[in-house]
């Protein structure tokens, strides 16, 4: 630093094209460009000079001191109170070929202090020119190294999304992540709810602080919701009480909730606002993104018309049911419901009529069925019940309360046609297979029974 510090004046001294300084002020000059290559800061330089004007020109003196940096807010002014008296003021310019440095303006000197400024200032333009310099440098770091930091923040939360997972989960991790990105003291996500319109506090960076406000209504948050962009709100006026930042979060859905932070200094208009305006953003992406992933997910697991799982759901569920079955020693059941006639009702009525009756049909057994049992379409008119930890007997009685359900369907068209009917066949494990496919092998052939035996009714596989 100190070598830096002297080189700075010998070249300043040493490549100025001026008349050498009053012999007697030489170090007077000297410690002021040291003092200013030594600034940190734009006021600490116009300080500098402003204390050499004073030593020079006494205390009254009334000046002001600009440095060009890359933002204007920095600029430095010094003012003391030495009235105009309507002279002149005395104005000097820094510059570097066509670049402007800096400025400074004296109101009131008197024409021995002009004389002076004269002799003096221009030593200083190198010196000047060199903090310019830094300060330019110092602020484009800075400024890439906000960007670099967004860049991090964007990159980041944009991940976590690309794992296939709940939208929950997906909104668990991303709190934890911005909080840990922005430092913020606490990073929460509240999520809408519609039935009462109001926003409830769900996610928590910071676990804890999820007691303080758990649930608001939407009114409060309602300036910043109505924006639809994403954008930031101070919550409290109290700026040191902690300031709360929020961006609209907007998915598939519509609105979704709101991103908040609290951080231990105002927000607004600093890095932190712009980096969780960014986080909101990449967020709302981020839910896109999931939920994709969880309609791919629920499109490949279920079917479409009737809302239940699929064959290839039923197919791993009863394989893992099978499992847990066998280790626990219990017993398990089967039921396959074949809805009889369906030709002949979709005959006569037409497809849509069919497609409707299916639907009711979906719904009443999964209403029919105990929560812990599992329904699936296996397909067509073709429905699959399993039952875990139900035995024979059970599995008889549970399938009879699914037919008696399906009979008591009042469809509209079936006024025509009378009752809807359906065969079901039941199968247990252990007693009529120790193997998902055997099992369900002898549940088909059951119901097929109860088909040729007259249909509307429930038949066992009899092993
Ligand atoms: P059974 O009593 O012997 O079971 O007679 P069924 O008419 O129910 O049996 P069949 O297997 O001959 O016919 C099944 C019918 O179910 C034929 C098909 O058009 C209809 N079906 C299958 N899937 C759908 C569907 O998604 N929507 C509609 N509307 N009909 C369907
Ligand atoms: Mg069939
Ligand atoms: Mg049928």
């Amino acid at each position: 630093m100190k070598s830096h510090n002297t080189r700075l004046v010998v070249n300043g001294l040493g490549t100025q094209p001026l008349g050498a300084p009053p012999r007697e002020d030489a170090p007077g000059l000297l410690a002021l460009v040291s003092a200013l290559a030594g600034a940190n800061t734009p006021q600490e330089a116009a300080r500098a000079v402003l204390m050499d004007l004073r030593d020079r020109m006494g205390v009254d003196l009334s000046v002001q001191i600009s440095f060009a940096t890359p933002r204007p807010e920095v600029l430095a002014m010094v003012n003391e109170a030495r009235s105009a008296d309507g002279a002149e003021p005395y104005t000097w310019r820094w510059a570097d070929g066509d670049r402007n440095l800096g400025h400074l303006t004296v109101l009131g000197p008197s024409p021995a202090e002009r004389a002076m400024l004269d002799a003096w200032l221009p030593w200083l333009t190198p010196a000047i020119k060199r903090l310019t310099e830094t300060w330019t440098e110092r602020e484009e770091r800075s400024l890439a190294d906000r960007r670099m930091r967004l860049w991090q923040i964007k990159a980041e939360l944009l991940s976590l999304s690309q794992a296939p997972q709940s939208a929950d989960a997906y909104l668990a991790q991303a709190v934890v992540e911005v909080q840990r990105l922005t430092g913020a003291r606490q990073v929460a996500f509240w999520t809408y709810q519609a039935e009462d319109d109001s926003l409830e506090a769900r996610f928590h960076a910071v676990p804890g602080e999820a007691d303080l406000t758990p649930r608001l209504p939407l009114g409060v948050f309602q300036e910043v919701v109505h924006g639809r962009q994403v954008r930031t709100v101070a919550l409290t006026s109290d700026v040191n009480a902690g300031v709360y930042v929020l961006g609209p979060v907007y998915g598939d859905q519509g609105f979704v909730g709101v991103l908040q932070a609290t951080l231990n200094e105002p927000v607004l208009g600093s890095h932190a606002e712009e980096e969780l305006t960014a986080a909101a953003e990449v967020i709302a992406m981020g839910l896109k993104t999931v939920g994709f992933f969880e309609k791919l997910s629920y499109q490949a697991s279920h079917d479409p018309l009737t809302g239940l799982a699929n064959r290839r759901t039923f197919q791993t569920l009863l394989d893992r049911e099978f499992k847990l079955a066998k280790r626990h020693a219990a017993p398990l059941s089967l039921v396959v419901i074949d809805v009889d006639h369906f030709k002949r009702y979709n005959d006569s009525y037409g497809h849509a009529a069919g497609d409707a009756l299916l639907m009711e049909i979906a719904n009443t057994l999964a209403g029919a069925a105990r929560s812990t049992d599992f329904v699936a379409r296996f397909g067509g008119e073709e429905f699959v019940v399993v039952l875990p930890h139900t035995d024979r007997e059970g599995a008889l009685i549970a399938a009879g309360k699914l037919l008696d359900a399906v009979r008591n369907i009042h469809e509209d068209a079936l006024v025509l046609s009378g009752q809807v009917t359906a065969s079901l066949g039941v199968a247990t494990y252990p007693h009529d297979g120790e193997m998902p496919d055997r099992l369900f092998e002898q549940a088909d052939q059951a119901m097929y029974r109860a088909k040729q035996t007259g249909r509307n009714q429930v038949c066992q596989a009899d092993n």
